[in-house]
């Protein structure tokens, strides 16, 4: 017989899809890593794990004790879950600007969600940063993950989504690309393949309104470049720990409009239904176009699932409603096929 012990036994070992309609005019081969196959739909399911038995190992999380994480959603889903299997509470502290699915899907799997304003400063005692800490000072057998310091974060993308690639790819790649959050999946990632090759080219995925383009390239924090964003899961106005800017050769940075419209692409032209940060990681990706030759082996990586977000980027009247698309219906024939 074959089968794992609990879901979590689930967790990674994802596919590399190759990209074949969105990447037809760049020299190379695209492969996308397809974090989605998670238990979790998402990468986060990953470092959720990791950071829980690394508390359990040394003690800082105990029997029966309650998980407090700020969290966009995926890394509380993948929390949730472990949570369930080991028998801890869950508390998940989000901010407002997250979607309506991601709130409903971390109750679903029994989180408590709070929620807080994201237009407030990371200081400010409302924000979701300071929220979830004094939630973990106030609750007694708690523990406060903290995925943007922890280490465990960037450790479990080394240990495992580092080593997959190298290895699905035969040691071929020579570019990745992928999305920047908390930076643990850069940082774990991108440290391990330049261990084992370090030629392999490493770029983070900025959004406008986040700091870290400006920040790998002056050393300055700039505090003009933060201003409210909608694209989800990547860019910040803080810089975690877990980025280890020493790995990473660029940055670039995608509009909201161009993240939301490739996040449609990809599903239409790819069959690829995936979330805001993958339209994100595809759309920067063809921006670095000049750096490819035809030999070339590009990895992106494909951080989350598109159910998560029917109500946004796959909603037209949402992207009608911020001027991402026009009404562009021609004729009845184009009412028909549509
Ligand atoms: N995309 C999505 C959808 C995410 O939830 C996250 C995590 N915030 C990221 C990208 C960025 O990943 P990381 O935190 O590992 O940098």
């Amino acid at each position: 017989m074959d089968y794992a012990e609990n879901i979590l036994g689930t967790i990674g070992n994802t596919p590399l899809v190759k990209l074949n309609t969105l990447t037809k005019t760049l020299p190379c081969l695209v492969l996308a890593k397809y974090e989605t196959f998670n238990p979790g739909n998402s990468v986060k399911d990953r470092m959720a794990v990791k950071m829980i038995e690394d508390a359990e190992a040394d003690g800082r999380l105990k029997p029966g004790g309650t998980i407090i994480e700020g969290t966009s959603g995926n890394t509380g889903m993948g929390l949730a879950l472990a949570a369930i299997v080991k028998g801890y509470k869950m508390v998940c502290v989000i901010s407002d600007k997250q979607s309506k699915e991601k709130m409903d899907i971390l109750r679903a799997v029994g989180s408590k969600v709070i929620v807080c304003p994201t237009n407030v400063e990371p200081e400010d005692p409302k924000s979701y940063y300071s929220t979830s800490k004094r939630l973990a000072e106030e609750t007694p057998n708690s523990w406060y993950v903290n995925q943007y310091d922890n280490p465990s974060n960037a450790a479990a993308h080394y240990e495992s989504t580092g080593p997959e690639i190298w290895k699905q790819t035969d040691g071929k790649i020579t570019h990745f690309v992928v999305g920047v959050g908390t930076g643990g999946t850069i940082s774990g990632v991108g440290k391990y393949l330049k261990e084992q090759n370090p030629n392999v080219k490493v770029w983070g995925i900025d959004t406008y309104g986040s700091v870290f383009k400006k920040y790998h390239e002056t050393g300055i924090f700039d505090e003009n470049e933060i201003y409210p964003y909608i694209t989800e899961g990547i860019g910040e106005d803080i810089l975690p720990k877990n980025v280890d800017f020493t790995v990473i050769d660029g940055f670039t940075k995608v509009t909201d409009k161009d993240a939301a419209i490739y996040t449609q692409k990809l599903a239409k032209e790819e069959g690829m239904f995936l979330g805001n940060s993958a339209g994100a990681a595809i759309k920067g990706l063809l921006q670095l176009k000049n750096h490819f030759n035809e030999d070339d082996v590009v990895v992106v990586l494909f951080h989350d699932h598109g159910s998560r977000y029917v109500g946004k980027m796959f909603n037209d009247e949402w992207m009608r409603e911020r001027g991402f698309i026009e009404d562009d219906v021609k004729s009845a024939s184009d009412l028909i096929m549509n």
